[in-house]
């Protein structure tokens, strides 16, 4: 099984990512757990240059179509050899982060997001939870543990509210795949929710 973990910054879905593998591990399943952008060497070359650097560095075309290299880079050396090996792979953002990001940087850009993933990233997760929460907590979070890592947590409280709103137009056009997890709980609360689903 693929398995996806979307929000915005500060939503938690790093921490309930690894709970999550961590409560499948207890149950004896083998779990791969991994991250974009990154999760390969190639595409961990690729988030430095994505991440880092002047903002102005790449158009937003050109960071798409990073993002896109990131992702199949991801998808050919880590994520469909595990699948393949039987293994479940959960993974801290997937598509659905392009989609939201780019889309809501430009809304122009969300088809020019969709024609690559259809040429480049023909699998979908199997199961994806989306984590919504407040984001003025998440905001504070995030600016909490700031790491000036990457020049996207700059991003402003108006911004959050444009993503937040973003990853729930997706949960509800695909049910199917998507489970919406209120992320304004305590973690515990939260990793049982989702436990429910191993
Ligand atoms: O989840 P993580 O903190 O590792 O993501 C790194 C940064 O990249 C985040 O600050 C996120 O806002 C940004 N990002 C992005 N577009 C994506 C994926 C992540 O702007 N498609």
């Amino acid at each position: 099984r693929f398995i996806t973990f979307e929000g915005i910054d500060g939503s938690g879905k790093s921490t309930q990512s690894r709970r999550f593998a961590e409560h499948l591990q207890t149950q004896g399943a083998d779990i791969i757990l991994t991250r974009e952008p990154g999760g390969s060497p190639g595409a961990e070359e690729i988030r430095q240059l994505v991440l880092t650097g002047d903002p102005e560095r790449w158009s937003a075309e050109t960071e798409i179509l990073l993002f896109t290299a990131a992702r199949r880079d991801h998808l050919e050396k880590t994520i469909q050899p595990a699948l393949a090996a039987g293994k479940t792979v959960i993974c801290d953002r997937f598509a659905d982060s392009t989609r939201v990001y780019q889309g809501a940087t430009r809304g122009d850009l969300r088809m020019m997001v969709d024609q690559l993933h259809s040429l480049m990233i023909e699998r979908e997760p199997d199961l994806t939870f989306i984590i919504d929460m407040d984001p003025a907590i998440a905001l504070e979070r995030g600016l909490a543990r700031k790491s000036g890592e990457d020049r996207f947590e700059d991003f402003g409280l108006s911004f959050q509210e444009t993503l937040r709103h973003g990853f729930l137009a997706l949960a509800h056009a695909d049910p199917k795949r998507c489970v919406l997890i209120d992320g304004n709980r305590t973690p515990d609360q939260i990793a049982s929710e989702i436990a429910a689903y191993a």
